[in-house]
């Protein structure tokens, strides 16, 4: 059964590798049955966004959705996702993260981004993201890359959240 390691558990400091066709979910032969587990799991922890590496597995995708996104409006999982390109206008709005419960903080990132995944069909999609949705994707992201948001803030701001 798949679960949301808190930090600092060892995968959520590491870089993940690319998700390739031939790669495979340790315990599942089927991945229809492992996205609807981990989008579940995404859902019942009320997150919308996990990153494989929060549940152990250190292969670049992610689960992401809310009703409130528009692209990602359905949950999906995304793989190989990339931002391709940022606006140098920034946001600071509040986020939290699985690994961290209950902590809630005030985090820095550019307002929209442009971004490039592929479906679980291996389809290349595009698509443009704004406000809560592009910070969620870039949260995610950043998972893929060992980085979690407290590293995002400075030294200051993570203590008064976590007072
Ligand atoms: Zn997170």
């Amino acid at each position: 059964m798949i679960k949301v390691y808190q930090y600092p558990h060892e995968t959520l400091l590491q870089t993940s590798t690319p998700w390739t066709a031939d790669d495979s979910i340790e315990g599942y032969d089927d991945l229809e049955r492992f996205e609807t587990d981990m989008i579940r799991l995404m859902l019942d922890e009320k997150g919308m966004g996990l990153a494989a590496n929060q549940i152990g597995i250190t292969k670049r995708f992610f689960a992401i959705g809310h009703e409130s996104f528009d692209t990602f409006q359905k949950h999906a999982i995304i793989w190989n996702p990339q931002v391709i390109n940022s606006s140098e206008e920034k946001v600071i709005d509040v986020e939290g993260c699985l690994s961290f419960k209950d902590i809630f903080v005030k985090v820095e990132r550019p307002k929209t981004v442009e971004v490039q995944y592929e479906t679980t069909q291996g389809k290349t999609r595009f698509a443009k993201l704004d406000w809560m949705e592009s910070k969620c994707f870039q949260h995610e992201l950043d998972h893929l890359e060992g980085i979690t948001f407290n590293k995002r803030v400075s030294k200051l701001r993570w203590q008064m959240a976590n007072g």
